[in-house]
């Protein structure tokens, strides 16, 4: 049951970062509810005031840039994102992640800053960021901060918000050229959280044909979304082979955490990372070859 609670609806940021501020220790912010409202109702949250922030029509929007890159309002739906053209140019992993993301009606509703905020390291967008190397922007009374979204969750549905803070912000930098990026996740019920969700961003030097850069990424495989950065070692400055995804594919399940929970053992999520980093590695790579 929902214990009672005062509720606020601010229109404006300014009037919602006020409220933050004072309600700062017993308050929370609510965007689209979907996953705050199921944990308010097992009572594992009971606030006294809830500050609704779906009103803050400033916070939604996708604006994109040749130079600067994508910018993505924090109370951006999954499905405007889905359904975006602004994505076209280098961030369509995007709109394929937020289709694989919950059913349309949760997609409808549910925010890409309330997916970020309740950090659950099974979430689908998190990995995805991690490896488009995009940054989130905070708010408070205060001022303003960016961090790497890679920095921002501190452990299971824990992050580096400060009390009053408020993800205003998704910026991902425009891609540089040749640049591949593909995200999958294995989940056994359709629109399901993910047992483990892998990312893998590849950019390929135009002269040669080696890896430059590469960033992997992997989801409900630790505490929180993490890189693969011994795997990236395997690839990085080399010409990326079959092999050498496959070896990726095997450091990277040894650098992983999983937890053993219902949906899969630690050992199980330990392969699929080894395959999974393999597979979206080959897909990731054949983009940049296109790009
Ligand atoms: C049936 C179902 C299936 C789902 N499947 C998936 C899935 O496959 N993949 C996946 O990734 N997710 C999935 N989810 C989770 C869900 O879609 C997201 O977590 C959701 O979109 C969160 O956004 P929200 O706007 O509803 O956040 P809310 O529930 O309103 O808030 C979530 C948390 O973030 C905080 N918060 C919200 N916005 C901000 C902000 N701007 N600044 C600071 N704090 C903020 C809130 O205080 C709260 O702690 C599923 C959810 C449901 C109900």
């Amino acid at each position: 049951m929902i214990r009672d609670f005062e509720y606020f609806t601010p229109k404006t940021l300014e009037k919602a970062l006020s409220l933050l501020d004072k309600y700062q220790d017993i308050g929370k912010v609510i965007a689209g509810g979907q996953s705050l409202l199921i944990l308010m109702r097992q009572g594992l949250v009971a606030p006294e005031y809830l500050i609704d922030i779906k009103g803050v029509s400033e916070l939604n929007y996708i604006r994109s840039d040749a130079k600067k890159g994508l910018r993505i309002g924090a109370l951006t739906t999954h499905r405007a994102i889905e359904k975006s053209p602004m994505l076209q140019n280098g961030f369509s992993v995007l709109a394929e992640m937020e289709r694989r993301l919950a059913s349309i009606q949760t997609r409808n509703w549910g925010t890409i800053g309330g997916n970020i905020c309740h950090a659950d390291p099974a979430g689908d967008p998190s990995p995805v960021l991690v490896a488009l190397n995009a940054t989130l922007k905070i708010a408070s009374l205060r001022g303003e901060r960016t961090m790497a979204v890679e920095d921002f969750p501190l452990d299971y549905f824990e992050t580096a918000l400060e009390p009053g803070e408020l993800l205003t912000e998704i910026q991902v930098p425009a891609p540089s050229p040749h640049t591949g990026t593909a995200y999958t996740k294995f989940n056994v019920i359709e629109s399901d959280m993910a047992t483990v969700g892998v990312a893998v961003s590849i950019t390929l030097d135009s002269a040669n044909g080696t890896c430059n850069d590469v960033r992997i990424a992997l989801g409900a495989s630790a505490p929180t979304p993490m890189r693969a950065k011994q795997a990236e070692e395997v690839l990085r400055g080399k010409r990326i082979t079959d092999n050498r995804l496959r070896e990726a594919g095997e450091v990277a399940s040894a650098e992983a955490q999983p937890i053993s929970d219902i949906h899969a053992s630690a050992e199980y999520r330990r392969e699929l990372v080894k395959v999974l980093v393999r597979r979206v590695g080959k897909e990731a790579l054949a983009r940049a070859k296109q790009a």
